[in-house]
């Protein structure tokens, strides 16, 4: 697997409704392996492998990350912000950022020290400022930065133990290098598409288009899910495991994952002995929310990688379970004539 890709994708900006410069590094890594690649209107990018015209399958991966923009400078110096996506606020306090404006710039985000506050109030968005350095409101404005600007984490791809990895972006990078990784090795009857959604964190938009529009007969969106093998978790509340293979989706607040595409994934990872686990997630969604009811409805599941500290800097993830995933994705597809709908 192209790791030192993977270290370009997840640094690649991408905020949803701002994902130019991660699409057009993945459009370009997608046309070395794919038939075609195009963008849509709304900027999903659609690779296709063709194959002997017995049908089409979608699989999905989003490319947006979650982010700010910028809502509010005050007559100092600091810039106030607004989240886009699913934003926890206690990662917030010390996280280092990028602000985009002309060019980026570095940031920090901070808040009112706890000990200089009154009430002790939980923490809101409202609460954060960021500060870029500057001494006054015109050196911001000099840089381009002004109301609307997006702002990123900051943060590379690291190794931790053994193989796991830790970065800012793994949801849903690890799905789109998931993706590319399928898509090199795949062999299917089926025409394959493989589609870089975006604006999935503000609510599965970009999926509902692009879905529409290549009308798939199967589609399996490919995501990340919450690895709860920490401390202090109990056995019955860690939904997935580092480690232990990539899990299918039983049922989350966007899709109850399709019985029979789910049964006949199962078959083929026992059959290939691949680790799979099952999950139940009662928060988020992913694209196989939007896309399994397009028309008439399409019969879609999610397959996901299990990952600890999601929606924060240090996203992280055991590339056994990617390995798997792509391996059980391969499988599937070449196999798919055997799975009747
Ligand atoms: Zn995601």
């Amino acid at each position: 697997m192209d790791i030192e890709f993977l270290g370009k994708l997840v640094k690649a900006v991408g905020v949803s409704g701002y994902e130019d410069e991660v699409a057009e590094l993945i459009k370009s890594e997608m046309e070395k392996y794919a038939d075609s690649v195009e963008v849509d209107t709304m900027g999903n990018v659609i690779g296709l492998k063709k194959g002997n015209g017995k049908g089409k399958i979608m699989l999905a991966a989003h490319m947006d990350e979650i982010g700010f923009v910028v809502s509010h400078i005050d007559k100092n110096w600091f810039i106030f912000v607004s989240p886009v996506g699913g934003i926890n606020v206690k990662t917030l306090i010390s996280t280092r950022v990028i602000v985009h404006g002309r060019s980026k710039c570095y940031g920090i985000m901070g808040s009112i020290p706890p000990h200089a506050k009154k009430e002790k109030k939980e923490l809101s968005i409202e609460d954060i400022f960021v500060d870029i350095g500057a001494k006054n409101k015109e050196e911001v404005l000099e840089k381009g930065i002004d109301i609307g600007s997006i702002i990123t984490y900051d943060g590379d791809l690291k190794k931790l133990s053994g193989k796991r990895y830790t970065s800012k972006t793994m949801d849903d990078r690890i799905g789109v290098f998931i993706l590319i990784e399928t898509l090199k090795r795949v062999k299917s009857p089926y025409d394959v598409y493989f589609v870089a959604t975006v604006q999935e964190e503000v609510g599965l938009r970009g999926a509902k288009v692009s879905g529409y529009k290549i009308s798939p007969e199967i589609a399996i969106a490919v995501d990340v899910t919450l690895a709860m093998d920490v401390p202090d978790v109990k056995e019955h509340k860690m939904i997935t495991e580092l480690g232990k293979g990539p899990a299918i989706t039983i049922m989350d607040r966007s899709v109850i994952g399709n019985r029979k595409l789910n049964s006949f994934i199962e078959k083929i990872a026992e059959e290939e002995k691949i680790p799979l686990q099952k999950n139940i997630l009662m928060r988020g969604g992913t694209d196989a929310g939007s896309i399994h009811l397009i028309k008439e409805g399409v019969v879609s599941t999610t397959l996901s990688i299990p990952t600890r500290f999601v929606h924060s800097t240090v996203e992280c993830v055991d590339m056994a379970d990617v390995e798997n995933a792509v391996t059980l994705l391969v499988k599937s597809l070449e196999r798919l004539d055997s799975f009747v709908v």
